[in-house]
């Protein structure tokens, strides 16, 4: 009959319609910033560097490598390294970063200074209510603003965060079985005398 899909199409839109008042997987209109919606484990925004301890300027693992500042395709990473070295998560002296700033009003969030980064030391963050008023310096998160706590990783990326760890754990339960094993051949070694 003539008509027949109109009348199909329009039953279709009809239950749709109904259905988005009624069926709770379709409602969905959040009432931000009041509901929000839990963000998915691998939604990302703009970098963050992370620390260990509970000190935000000694437990950087950042060691100013300056690789990220490199690869950064928009180059907004700037990283001043320091003159003197401290001790990182294994004890080994490591220089680091004096000044680290990232201009978010560039970064493009592509995730490559993190993909670069040889020491787990800068991931993507999930914070997106970053705009301000002003469009130069707010815009451009110094050390301070970007350091951030490997609990807070936990809490937003649980499952990257837990392989990053086990994967720091190993590389330092290797260099202490070197430094064990080097001890250890010390004190075998004889003394002449
Ligand atoms: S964040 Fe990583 S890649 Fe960038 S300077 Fe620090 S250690 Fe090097
Ligand atoms: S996410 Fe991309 S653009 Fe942003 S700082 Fe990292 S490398 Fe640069």
């Amino acid at each position: 009959m003539i008509g027949t899909g109109i009348l199909k199409g329009m039953a279709v839109t009809a239950r749709n319609f109904v259905g988005s008042y009624f069926e709770k997987d379709r409602l969905t209109t959040v009432q931000y910033p009041e509901e929000r919606d839990p963000l998915p484990e691998n939604y990302r925004n703009f970098p963050f560097l992370i620390y260990d301890t509970d000190d935000p300027e000694a437990g950087l693992r950042c060691v100013a490598c300056k690789i990220c500042e490199k690869e950064c395709p928009p180059q907004c990473i700037y990283i001043v390294k320091s003159e003197d070295k401290k001790p990182d998560y294994v004890g080994k002296p490591q220089f680091y970063a004096k000044v680290f700033d990232i201009d978010i009003s560039v970064c493009m969030s592509c995730q490559i200074c993190v993909e670069v980064c040889p020491f787990e030391a800068i991931k993507m963050d999930k914070v997106f209510e970053l705009s301000r008023r002003e469009r130069f310096d707010a815009l451009l998160l110094r050390k301070t603003d970007l350091a951030k706590s490997n609990e807070y990783y936990h809490s937003i990326c649980p499952t990257d965060a837990a392989e990053v760890d086990a994967k720091l754990a190993e590389a330092a339960a290797v260099v202490a079985k070197k430094k064990a094993a080097a001890a250890a051949a010390t004190a075998a070694t004889p003394t002449s005398g």
